[in-house]
């Protein structure tokens, strides 16, 4: 027997919860120690349990990467995630580096029927990539992104942020949709649909999926595309993280020349009727070389504005002439249009979405952007600077897949009003909740329907928003996760 093969024993295991710094079993940092021969986990159904020392350190054995416990030097700053929110203490932290440490984590999870929180870049609003004193399988050192520039193709590891994807791309002159901030990951992004600013030329990034390798509820790794598996290739495109552990995706690229017409055309708040009715009659019939789509909130010094965000991928000559109209209304506090890197672009957002702040969202997919809706946008307009209404403008290649063509079923709206509110201190929770929820209510009417990815309260209405998807959804969760064991998102329940 191999000297690996007998770590991962359960005498060896054993005896190395006893004699944890036991040479040539440790690993630095596989877990930290304790007193105690157990500690306290919970079950998917919410009932205490005891998970022995000895198996979690058989597991550390097992793992190429670490398993954390409280008090390991690395367990605080791994627990976090993106939303300040949600101050959760995993009962431990498997920290994966490859496909087979997911399978270890996967078994010993479903073993024992621990609560499981799959964290990739751990952007879920509603916080449900981490539990209190369940599993966090976490894939933040699976961020690898392979290019295969003559296939135009890339394969990307679950656990890659939005920017590896784009940095690894853009460098070969190659792109896909990938969303607007780029310390988003692109796990849950992918499998929820992926919005971004190429979506109109490129559809959704689910629409750029190729194929991709998961780890399902039993432990198996498999490889699903549209010859393979097809009903679960189905499902993870929009499905969310309901059907496994997806440990690499296969997305379709673009050539791409990366110095793009972008920037923001901002309005003060008093001239929102005129560029707001003008962009409701001409924004259908602009190119799908063109991205625009309006945000309307208040600065930190309380100037209250109206903007709109732009990109043109294609020839910039072109992408002026086509914008000129847009520019001629009313007249701009600010323009800031031109030719620049698109990688500044995908960035812009990042530091005032970092990591710790407190955010609430909601939003709605919205069919046409019409007269009525603008009447109800100014009369609804919160000045807070806690507060924005921005967009995340479909239509173009998104409607050239029918709803039932991808789990994701919202193709035929125009664009998705997105309601965001973000604060730093915790007295201000409530507050800031109820602003978010004020704010969409006012214009829930003229929605039909929700993106999961930006909702925290998905989870009550999952059944109804997959629309006619979500029998086939049930069956296929019924086939590959009948325990479900991945319940840890908006969760679709087994048949
Ligand atoms: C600042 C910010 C900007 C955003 N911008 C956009 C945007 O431009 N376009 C857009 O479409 N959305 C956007 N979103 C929404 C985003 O798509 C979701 O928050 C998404 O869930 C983030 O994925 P994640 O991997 O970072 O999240 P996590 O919190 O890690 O995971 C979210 C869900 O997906 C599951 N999951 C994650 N990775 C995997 C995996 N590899 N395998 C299986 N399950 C997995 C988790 O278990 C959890 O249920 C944004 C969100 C934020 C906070």
């Amino acid at each position: 027997m191999n000297r690996r093969r007998f770590c991962k024993t359960t005498l060896a295991a054993s005896m190395a919860a006893l004699y944890p710094f036991m040479a040539g079993c440790e690993k630095k940092g596989t877990v930290a120690t304790q007193a105690n021969t157990s500690i306290r986990g919970i079950s998917l159904g919410g009932a205490e349990i005891e998970l022995e020392k000895a198996a979690i350190r058989e597991l550390g054995d097992a793992m190429t990467g670490p398993v954390m416990l409280s008090g390991h030097p690395d367990y605080d700053g791994a627990r976090k995630i993106w939303n300040g929110m949600h101050d959760k203490h995993p009962a431990l932290i498997a920290r994966c580096q490859n496909t087979e440490d997911i399978c270890h984590a996967v078994d010993f999870a479903r073993e024992r029927n621990l609560l499981l929180a799959v964290r990739g870049g751990g952007h879920s609003w509603p916080g449900k990539s981490t539990c209190d004193d369940g599993m966090m399988l976490d894939l933040a050192d699976m961020k690898n992104v392979d290019i295969d520039a003559a296939g135009q193709s890339a394969w990307c590891q679950g656990g890659a942020l939005l920017g590896h994807l784009d940095d690894a791309t853009l460098a070969r002159g190659l792109v896909t949709t990938a969303g607007v901030v780029s310390h988003t990951g692109v796990g849950g992004f992918t499998l929820g649909g992926g919005f971004g600013r190429l979506n109109r030329k490129y559809g959704l990034t689910i629409d750029n999926v190729l194929g991709a390798e998961i780890v399902t509820a039993d432990g198996t790794v498999r490889q699903v595309s549209a010859d393979n598996e097809p009903d679960l290739f189905w499902a993870i495109r929009g499905g969310g993280g309901n059907f496994g552990v997806v440990s690499k995706f296969q997305f379709q690229l673009h050539s791409f020349d990366r110095n793009v017409l972008s920037g923001m055309l901002v309005w003060p708040i008093e001239q929102a009727r005129e560029v707001l009715e003008f962009y409701a009659e001409w924004s259908p019939t602009v190119s799908r070389e063109l991205y625009v789509g309006p945000v309307m909130a208040t600065m930190p010094d309380g100037t209250q504005i109206v903007a709109m965000e732009v990109v043109y991928n294609g020839d910039p000559t072109q992408g002026e002439k086509e914008l000129a109209p847009l520019r001629a209304i009313g007249t701009m506090m600010v323009d800031d249009v031109k030719v620049q890197d698109y990688k500044v672009t995908q960035t812009k957002e990042d530091a005032m979405t970092a990591h710790g702040i407190r955010s609430y969202a909601k939003n709605g997919m919205v069919k046409e952007f019409t007269q009525d809706l603008v009447d109800d946008m100014i009369d609804a307009f919160i000045p807070d600077p806690r507060a924005a209404i921005f967009t995340h403008t479909a239509g173009g290649a998104v409607k050239d897949h029918g709803e039932l063509d991808t789990a994701f079923p919202h193709r035929n709206a125009e664009t998705m009003l997105v309601f965001f509110t973000g604060w730093t201190d915790p007295d201000q929770d409530a507050e800031g909740k109820a602003m978010c929820k004020q704010w969409h209510a006012a214009l829930e009417n003229h929605t039909g329907g929700y993106y999961d990815n930006i909702e925290w309260e998905g989870d009550a209405s999952v059944v109804g928003n997959y629309g006619p998807n979500y029998a086939r959804l049930s069956k296929i969760k019924g086939q590959y996760d009948a325990g479900n064991l991945f319940r840890m998102n908006s969760n679709i329940k087994p048949t």
